[in-house]
């Protein structure tokens, strides 16, 4: 692609092959690399993208081996919700200090385990490495396995050293451990049912897929990692069939799964209409049974009519604007330019942080020409390509959050901190009317008016 049609000086050097403008014959796009020093990536740490998966893990004492700052960052990270447990949303720390870097921190992560299992008898504890950990070279192996033999619990290292990669890095040390605890289960018992892997409860949103299974007469073996409970997450083993809803973080998982326990799994999205009713009977087609199929249909029909008339009044409302996606995974911005199309709005921008070359591909082919398409971009480029296609609004993250703000553009946060479910039907149209809430909000005038933005 000749970027100098399309993009000016902001841009570096390096980055261009990671932008493109889609249009006939320029649609090469490089991604799933390490991000380019100085961009300023919006990609969080490996340790980060371990902890976002299995934090809601409700039953599950989380450790973090490492300075303060690091437990902090990421203390209570996913507004993801409990049926029971609280302890997970604690972030425990070793707190390691100078004299810890220079002679050790084994000691420091022997006495915070010994304290917990003392004083709270855990079942399952997960110790992350930081990047100090990894400088320093601390056998957290050693240490796990010791205090599994001492107090015949689970105690799971985490390898996810803040510099040994990206985001994807830390997903995949997650799985890891994940893996690490389903090994316990040995054997060929089978439960006829689904384990859903890669939806973390935010808001509640396990609970409305999980009773969506429930209503077709679909067991939820396992949930992975929202609202789980170590009893539940090592029967996943037994499960028929993986259905992964965040496919950038689970399908790792998802692939050893297959390879260990002979589980098959499918891609779902319960983002907007059109990609929900295809996974509800994707799943139903897939678990084989026809009474399930004829269910599914029936509550898709009725959902369908009690829902259409609330999504028409924000069509009206919404046609023609605008959208611009950053989001974590392709999987999810894929959904959003279908919810925006159903909408009868347009997408002008999408990126992603960890989006991978398969999905660039299917969003590629969905979206108009001249939309601008990045892999994990920065805040320049963020500002850039939105000013010039005149973005209405940002979907994106709390990272996002402010510059849509400051640049007088709505934003809607599909990521850690809201408190409403956005997937499902009801999360349709709760979508609709944020999207509708947000941008056609009278302050945008004001602002615009005002020259603030
Ligand atoms: S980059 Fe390293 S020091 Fe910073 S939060 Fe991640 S693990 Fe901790």
């Amino acid at each position: 692609m000749d970027m100098s049609s399309t993009v000016k000086y902001e841009v570096l050097e390096e980055r261009k092959d990671f932008i493109c403008l889609k249009s006939k014959g320029d649609n090469n796009l490089q991604c799933e690399k390490h991000s380019i020093a100085g961009s300023i990536s919006q990609r969080a740490c490996v340790y980060c993208g371990a902890r976002v998966v299995l934090n809601p893990i409700t039953d599950a004492w989380h450790i973090v081996h490492g300075p303060i700052g690091c437990a902090s960052y990421t203390w209570d990270i996913r507004g993801s919700l409990s049926s029971g447990p609280e302890i997970y949303r604690n972030s425990f720390s070793t707190d390691l200090r100078e004299k810890d870097v220079v002679f050790g921190g084994e000691k420091k992560l022997t006495a915070a385990i010994d304290e917990i299992c003392e004083k709270y008898s855990p079942k399952l504890i997960f110790v992350y490495a930081t990047c100090i950990v990894g400088v320093i070279g601390d056998d957290i192996d050693a240490v796990c396995k010791r205090a599994e033999e001492e107090y015949k619990i689970r105690v799971i290292p985490v390898k996810s050293s803040g510099f040994s990669g990206n985001k994807s890095m830390g997903y995949k040390a997650a799985c890891k451990a994940l893996l690490k605890l389903m090994e316990e289960n040995k054997g060929d018992k089978k439960i006829k049912g689904i384990n859903i892997l890669g939806d973390f409860n935010l808001a509640g949103e396990m609970w409305i897929i999980s009773q969506y299974f429930k209503e077709i007469g679909i067991n939820v073996v396992s949930k992975l990692t929202g609202d789980s409970r170590y009893e539940e997450i090592i029967q996943a083993p037994y499960a028929s069939l993986n259905i992964v809803q965040c496919a950038g973080s689970m399908t790792y998982l998802a692939k050893e799964m297959e390879k260990k326990f002979g589980i098959p799994f499918i891609k779902v999205s319960f983002f907007g209409i059109e990609d929900t009713v295809s996974s509800i009977m994707n799943v139903a087609y897939a678990m084989g049974d026809k009474q399930s199929v004829k269910k599914a249909k029936e509550l898709i029909e009725g959902e369908l009519i009690r829902i259409e008339p609330k999504l028409d009044f924000y069509r009206r409302r919404l046609k023609g604007k605008r959208a611009a996606i950053y989001v974590g995974g392709g999987f999810k911005a894929i959904s959003l330019i279908r919810q925006f199309n159903d909408l009868g709005m347009k997408t002008v921008m999408v990126g992603t942080q960890t989006g991978k070359k398969e999905e660039y591909e299917v969003l590629k082919n969905i979206v108009d020409e001249g939309t601008v398409i990045l892999d994990d971009t920065n805040p320049v480029e963020l500002e850039k390509f939105m000013t010039e296609k005149g973005a209405d609004i940002l979907v994106g993250g709390v990272k996002e959050r402010p510059l849509a703000y400051k640049l007088g553009i709505a934003f809607c946060d599909h990521n850690h901190e809201r408190k409403h479910p956005l997937c499902g039907f009801e999360g349709a149209v709760n979508f609709a009317k944020e999207i509708d809430s947000t941008i056609n909000s009278p302050v945008w005038n004001v602002i615009r008016q005002g020259g603030y933005a």
